[in-house]
Parts: C-alpha cells; structure tokens; sequence
C-alpha cells in the first residue's frame, strides 16, 4: 500500500505516556527473538508489519518509512512533514507556526519541539538524523529497532557523531588520519 499523503499530524497521545510505553518495548532479548521470527516467516511477517501500520497510522500518522525517529523527535513523526525534513523544520513556517504546505495544520517540527519539552526531553532535538535508506519503506520499524539497525540513526545530544560503520573504504591521508 502506498503511504499516506505527508500532511503534518499530531499524535493522539501526550508524549508523556509514550516515553512511558516506550520502555516497554525496548530492546531484549525476548524481543529480539521475536523480531528474528517474525522476520524469517512471510506468513508471520506481514501480519506484523499491517499491525504495526495500522497502530502507528492511528496514533501518529505514521508513513511506514522503517526507520523510526520518534523516540527522539517527541513522538511527532517527521516523516508527515511534507517536505520530509527529518532535520528540523524548513524556512517556510508561517508566523502563527502553520505549515507552508499546508497552512491549516502546525508545522511538525514545532509540534515535536512541544512535546519533547513538556516531556523533560527537550535535549533530543538537538540530535542530527541521518538520511534514512528508502528502501526500507513499508518494513516493520518495530523488527529493524530489536535487531538494532536503528543505531546509528541520530547522534548524541548536542549534534556529536555517533561512530557508525557503513562498510566504506578507509581514506588514509597521509597526515595520519583516517577519514571515509
Ligand atoms: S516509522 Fe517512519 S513514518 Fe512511521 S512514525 Fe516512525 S518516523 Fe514516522
């Protein structure tokens, strides 16, 4: 199915209650056992992945791109930014802080900046996210956070990489550093 139009959405839950819940789901080792059997069967696997859908549709607006940044980003996904900005918001927020797009809706970003802040988290917005690998759309982000292919999507507070192999060739420069 192809995912929704980007219009930015409000989550239906305070973003209390999800950096509560979220502790609930993060990664062990029953998880990652489910994750890798669900993965290895079809039959399991899409199931999975239209559950997942349809519970983060409802509750986020979630686009299905397979990379989930909300644990960082408020819970407001990124991704039902029309312009896709993972990054923050672009110049073309409206003075009463509508989006350019769609003037009618709060531009994402502000709405993230909001949540994470009445939620004690305001530090992670000053996290770089990576551009995400667009092949990933419609995969289960749920199965890709317990297999831990997740880290490594956004660094450390305060914008500091966070090392992360992408299989490059190392460029050695004759200065004695080691760059990609
Ligand atoms: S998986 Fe992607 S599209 Fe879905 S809520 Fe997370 S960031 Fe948004």
């Amino acid at each position: 199915m192809p995912p929704p139009r980007a219009v930015p959405t409000r989550p239906a839950l305070s973003s209390r209650t999800l950096y509560r819940l979220h502790r609930l789901l993060e990664p062990n080792g029953l998880y990652r056992f489910v994750a890798r059997v669900v993965e290895r069967h079809a039959w399991l696997r899409r199931p999975f992945t239209r559950t997942e859908e349809s519970v983060k549709r409802k509750v986020f607006g979630c686009r299905m791109c397979g990379q989930c940044a909300l644990p960082v980003t408020g819970y407001a996904c990124p991704m039902t930014c029309p312009k896709q900005l993972r990054n923050g918001p672009c110049g073309g927020v409206l003075p009463d802080g509508g989006c350019e797009v769609y003037p009618g809706e709060r531009c994402v970003w502000l709405i993230a900046v909001e949540r994470a802040e009445a939620g004690g988290h305001a530090g992670d917005l000053e996290r770089l996210h990576r551009p995400i690998d667009q092949r990933q759309w419609g995969e289960s982000s749920w199965i890709n956070y317990w297999q831990g292919r997740d880290d490594g999507l956004w660094t450390e507070p305060g914008g500091r990489a966070t090392p992360v192999d992408l299989g490059l060739p190392v460029l050695v420069t004759g200065k004695g550093d080691r760059e990609r």
